[in-house]
């Protein structure tokens, strides 16, 4: 066995869970055990890796080291990830936190 192939199998043992998000690249990519001798040659491949499998096992984007970093995949931004807090449906807002609004569609009023 070469030495890459033995470091790969060592990574594949260390943190793969086949019942967890993401593929074995994705994960071993997402390694953040920076005190491993192994982290610096762990394998990477070009496997993208959204954020949001980020948020699953709980890591932020710094924790990543430069090689996983360029690999992170940044979810599209809709409309409703543009609010600031969590997404409030209008039945829920207060009565008087409701601007008024009086008028019709043309914009008399
Ligand atoms: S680099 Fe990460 S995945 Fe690989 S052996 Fe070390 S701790 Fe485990």
């Amino acid at each position: 066995m070469s030495l890459r192939s033995a470091i790969n199998a060592m990574c594949r043992d260390c943190i793969c869970d086949p019942l967890d998000a993401g593929s074995a690249a994705q994960q071993i990519g997402c390694c953040v055990s920076t005190d491993c001798p192994l982290h610096s040659v762990r394998p990477i491949t070009t496997t993208a890796i959204p954020v949001r499998l980020l948020d699953g096992y709980h890591i932020a984007l710094e924790q990543l080291d430069t090689r996983a970093r360029g690999l992170v995949k940044l979810d599209a931004v809709t409309s409703e990830s543009g609010q600031i807090g969590h997404f409030q449906s209008i039945e829920t807002i207060p009565e008087g936190e409701l601007c008024s609004v009086t008028g019709n569609a043309e914009g008399e009023g």
